[in-house]
């Protein structure tokens, strides 16, 4: 049935089906933020944002989500673009990519490529070409985190008895009832946060601007600052990033589609001899959001970024990374390859 913008779809009960089903939902189209914030306001906590649907709609087969309005993002055109934006009182600009961008057009646009490699390369490294082509940075930095024990069909979870972030009292990868440790798993926050990029948000009470590093908490359950009525609408990355050189790196057990393992990303600021000025390195698929690596700079600011250098910094990142067991993947192995993949990084930096 069909009413306006409205669409009801009603699918065969779960007894019948014989494959993974989508729960029944009504689905909403609006054309504008301001529609799908008033959406959100009239059907409170049974509604929810869909962009791309590429996470959330296999989430919502594995009954994580069950929401009964789902509000689509994809015919607002405000959510979208890839401009330059110049100051008007001088200094640099920004580059502005609307949050409905798919990760397609993000990987392929010149700007991106141009000022912003690293993010280029991230986004190319998401998922594989189709879920490229239909999720988008937006679904990206709003991604919910991931674990053994949650990203399973519900049968599967009610066998082990639930857990502390859908339906039970105890998290199996710390044995406690106490915090929930599922991965921050998504591939371009790492890289915005090494570019000072910002997120803008639209809610009920207006908008905000939240640099990405301060949008993530440590937190499983929740692990961003957003609140569910706030639409990201557009991330904002100054140009002065652009002169930073940048590196991204990616483990995943098969190149062509899976999530990350640990990703890596690195900026650094180079003066004309070649003397660190300033460096940075983020890491993520380890804990509920990404990390920045601590005191880099306090060894490397003034030195060249030679092979010494690199053999350091990649020690003082294996020092400071501990990851658990919220993968399928041995812990003591993703440890062992987090100095690998940030020497990758640092490599790439060097040579520019
Ligand atoms: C097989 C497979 C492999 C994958 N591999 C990777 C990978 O390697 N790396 C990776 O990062 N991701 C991966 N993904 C996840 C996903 O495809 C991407 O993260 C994608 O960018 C999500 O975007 P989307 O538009 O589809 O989000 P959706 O699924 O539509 O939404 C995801 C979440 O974000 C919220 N949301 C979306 N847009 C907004 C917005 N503008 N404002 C507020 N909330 C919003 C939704 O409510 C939902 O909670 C993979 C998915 C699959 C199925
Ligand atoms: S980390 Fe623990 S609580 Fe969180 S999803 Fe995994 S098992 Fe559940």
């Amino acid at each position: 049935m069909s009413q306006g913008n409205q669409r009801s779809v009603v699918l065969p009960s779960e007894e019948k089906a014989d494959m993974l089903r989508l729960p029944p939902f009504r689905y909403h189209r609006p054309t504008s933020v301001t529609e799908a914030i008033a959406l959100m306001g009239e059907h409170g906590n049974e509604a929810m944002y869909v962009a791309g649907g590429t996470d959330l709609l296999p989430n919502m087969k594995h009954r994580l989500f069950e929401p009964r309005h789902l509000i689509a993002l994809k015919c607002i055109d405000g959510l979208r673009g890839i401009e330059e934006i110049t100051n008007d009182h001088g200094g640099d600009g920004i580059l502005r990519i609307g949050a409905g961008e798919t990760l397609t057009s993000v990987a392929t646009n010149s700007k991106v490529q141009e000022f912003f490699p690293a993010l280029a390369e991230a986004a190319s490294h998401v998922a594989g070409p189709q879920l490229r082509n239909a999720g988008t940075i937006g679904g990206n930095v709003c991604l919910d985190t991931r674990c053994t024990y949650y990203n399973q069909t519900h049968f599967w979870r009610e066998a082990l008895g639930f857990c502390l972030k859908k339906g039970g009292d105890v998290c199996h990868v710390t044995r406690t009832g106490k915090k929930c440790v599922a991965a921050h798993s998504a591939d371009t926050p790492p890289v915005l946060i090494t570019l000072d990029a910002t997120a803008v948000f639209l809610g009920p009470e207006g908008s905000r601007e939240i640099a990405i590093t301060d949008l993530f908490v440590a937190d499983g359950i929740e692990n961003t600052r957003r609140t569910r009525q706030e639409i990201l609408t557009e991330i904002r990355i100054p140009l002065a990033s652009a002169a930073r050189r940048q590196a991204y790196v990616k483990l995943r057990q098969r190149k062509s589609i899976d999530f990350p393992l640990l990703t890596v990303a690195v900026a650094a600021d180079l003066d004309e001899t070649a003397t660190l000025r300033g460096i940075e390195g983020v890491v993520t698929g380890l804990g509920s959001r990404p990390r920045r690596l601590t005191k880099w700079n306090e060894v490397a600011e003034g030195r060249a970024l030679d092979e010494e250098l690199v053999e350091e910094l990649a020690e003082r990142a294996h020092r400071q990374c501990h990851p658990l067991e919220n993968m399928i993947v041995d812990p003591d192995w993703r440890r062992a390859m987090v100095p690998v993949f940030v020497k990758r990084a640092l490599e790439q930096v060097a040579l520019g």
